[in-house]
């Protein structure tokens, strides 16, 4: 049985966002607290005993705190059930969170060769001894299996591959000529059942291979960052548009609602929701046309077994 916990379904800055005065973040932070989310990130297991994160988000403390399937077992005076973290890109709002996870745990990160470059590259990660802390390099379209602390197998099987996207804000300016291996999206299987989920947090564009990929799937994880391309701009709140962030836009003609409708997935769930993002709102227009097409919005802490 594959497990699933959402850690947090919010995008980069959460809801509310420390310095945004928003309509939404605003009624997060007085009379709708339900509407608080922190920043996306999965903790998935196979047995229970052993998870692994996808992704380690600025608030992996504060998840952590929340998530009782991820606290120490009891009696035990240093322990934690994290085995692993798999990073999908190196994005703020997916490394950050490593930094939070000192202390002399022994885990293993997964990421693209780029993004241990990337952390290669920024010193306050020696924080985590490579000798505690191993370092395996994941390639597209290879699929894995991460092991357990005692080396045998998770029984969950990884297979990353390439989605249209960009490279995180920090970098630019700095890139390689290529943008390969900048945005993963994963697919993530039981090995023991087959069950298997998308977990596609970040993607610019819905291309006819990733149709075919996620026709049939189980469920689905998608980029849910923002309503309608312009909204940040429409909203006074910035000046780049969804897609020049690297995400598609849930609504309009090429939006991630029309683009996999149709496709035979059994469950969609958005993921990395902008807090400017309307559809966050219960009672918006907006949540309403996400429910009718069949699509949910997770609260954290939300956890589904396939
Ligand atoms: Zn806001």
């Amino acid at each position: 049985m594959l497990r699933v916990v959402v850690l947090g379904a919010a995008a980069g800055g959460g809801v509310p966002q420390w310095n945004c005065g928003c309509r939404i973040c605003q009624a997060a932070r007085t009379e709708h607290p339900e509407l608080q989310s922190t920043q996306a990130s999965l903790a998935i297991s196979a047995d229970g005993d052993h998870w692994f994160l996808i992704n380690a988000s600025p608030d992996l403390r504060q998840q952590l705190i929340a998530t009782p399937q991820l606290h120490p077992a009891p009696g035990k005076l240093r322990h934690s059930p994290i085995t692993g973290v798999i990073l999908t890109n190196g994005e703020i709002d997916a490394i950050a969170g490593l930094l939070s996870m000192r202390e002399g745990w022994p885990f293993t990160i997964y990421a693209h060769a780029k993004v241990l470059a990337t952390l290669k590259s920024n010193s306050v990660f020696n924080v985590l001894n490579e000798k505690t802390v191993r370092r395996r390099p994941m390639a597209v379209e290879q699929a894995f299996e991460p092991a357990l602390p005692d080396g045998s197998p998770s029984g969950i099987e990884i297979l990353p591959f390439e989605v249209t996207g960009k490279g995180a804000w920090y970098l630019e300016g700095q890139r390689a000529e290529n943008d390969a291996g900048d945005t993963l999206g994963l697919r993530i299987r039981d090995k023991a059942t087959d069950k298997f989920f998308y977990f596609i947090a970040a993607c610019a564009e819905v291309t006819d291979d990733l149709k075919s990929r996620l026709s049939g799937a189980p469920l689905v994880f998608f980029d849910g960052t923002v309503w309608r391309d312009d909204e940040l701009i429409a909203a006074g709140l910035g000046n780049k548009t969804g897609q020049s962030m690297g995400h598609i836009a849930m609504s309009g003609e090429r939006g991630a609602i029309a683009s996999l409708g149709g496709l035979g997935i059994e469950k969609r769930i958005f993921l990395h929701i902008n807090n400017s993002n309307p559809a966050l709102l219960h009672d918006s227009e907006e949540r309403k046309a996400v429910m009718q097409a069949g699509w949910h919005i997770p609260a954290d802490g939300t956890e589904i077994t396939l």
